[in-house]
């Protein structure tokens, strides 16, 4: 059934697989597949032929669990074993970065091009030199930052010849990574769940849903970028925070939900300590862990505010939330509670 996994088991090299270089399109690798901004003179003025890579319902090309793609490579990568992966690397041209762009699974190699007539394209053929299962290969939704999967970063990802091979635990990565994506996104259900059957393809196992914490992840790329920033600036963010403001910011290139932002700074501005017992929490990573507790539930309307948002260690928040607390003032300095029959005092001034 998992063809991957038998080639693994039967060589060396099965534990690799491509990342290959397609041209940039546009439109996203949708019609109309001219890149008038390519990089390159043919694309400017042909479609790439691999711009139909992620078109799934090419007519007289592609089969009811078959897709046909191209690869523009010098030579053919003799060391990839039918069955295995080609994940797709791309330069993006309108932004000047290299994207990770779609996934083909199960791929076959084709010994002989295939020709196929194609109105709008060069002479009107189609070739294709690869065929993977439909069912198992992706346009991803979200393209990733291919700088992040660099070790050198002098280096590009994928070679001149149009291909380089990777260890599968790169893969592996990728894919979880767009698994992220997909949930941070919130939407788009069959491509997650096609995501998540490529997963299994590739690890031979079923991916762990709690291994995503899309709040803990957001959070943690937030932290990353505003533990640069001075914290006066952090303070101002937080105390203009009105309750008319979106439910998304926009961050470094990104949209982030405006509560992991304020809950982000936050943590910064609280140094990571649970403000019950003073507990910090170091991970192997050199980050640190706290969680955020709201003193007035969300559902009941709890306000995305420094007043409202107590940084707590997880013993604490769970104590919080589910201990007997009787709340005795409140006000947008400080808050006192007695929590099990201990009182506490915490000031809430940022
Ligand atoms: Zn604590």
């Amino acid at each position: 059934m998992n063809k991957l996994k038998e080639i693994k088991a039967e060589s060396k090299t099965g534990n690799e697989f491509l990342i290959a270089n397609i041209s940039w399109n546009p439109t996203g690798w949708k019609s109309p597949y001219i890149n008038p901004r390519a990089g390159h003179k043919y694309a400017r003025e042909f479609p790439g032929q691999e711009s139909l890579n992620f078109k799934f319902d090419k007519k007289g090309i592609d089969t009811n669990n078959k897709i046909f793609g191209f690869i523009p490579w010098k030579l053919k990568p003799v060391r990839f074993k039918n069955g295995g992966i080609i994940i797709f690397y791309s330069n993006n041209t309108d932004e000047h970065k290299g994207q990770i762009v779609g996934i083909y699974s199960n791929v076959e190699i084709l010994k002989n091009r295939k020709h196929t007539n194609w109105k709008g394209l060069e002479n009107n053929n189609l070739d294709s030199n690869i065929k993977a299962e439909k069912s198992l290969s992706l346009l991803f939704p979200v393209p990733l930052d291919a700088n992040s999967y660099k070790e050198d970063k002098t280096k590009r990802l994928t070679g001149q010849i149009g291909y380089s091979y990777y260890d599968i635990s790169l893969a592996e990565k990728i894919v979880k990574d767009e698994l992220i994506e997909l949930v941070k996104s919130g939407a788009q259900k069959n491509e997650f769940n096609k995501l998540r059957n490529i997963y299994t393809y590739i690890t031979g196992k079923e991916f762990d849903l709690d291994l995503i914490n899309a709040d803990e992840i957001e959070q943690q790329e937030l932290i990353s970028f505003f533990k640069e920033s001075d914290k006066a600036k952090i303070i101002e963010d937080l105390s203009n925070l009105k309750e008319s403001e979106t439910e998304t910011v926009y961050v470094n290139q990104k949209t982030y939900k405006r509560d992991n932002k304020t809950i982000a700074q936050l943590k910064i501005i609280r140094d990571f300590k649970c403000q019950i017992c003073g507990t910090k929490i170091i991970k192997k990573n050199g980050e640190f862990y706290i969680e955020a507790a709201h003193i007035k539930p969300k559902h009941k309307k709890g306000r995305e505010t420094p007043d409202n948002i107590l940084i707590l260690c997880p013993n604490h928040h769970k104590e919080f939330d589910y201990g007997n607390r009787i709340i005795i003032q409140h006000t947008k300095e400080q808050i006192e509670f007695k929590l099990n029959g201990i009182q506490h005092k915490i000031d809430l001034k940022i």
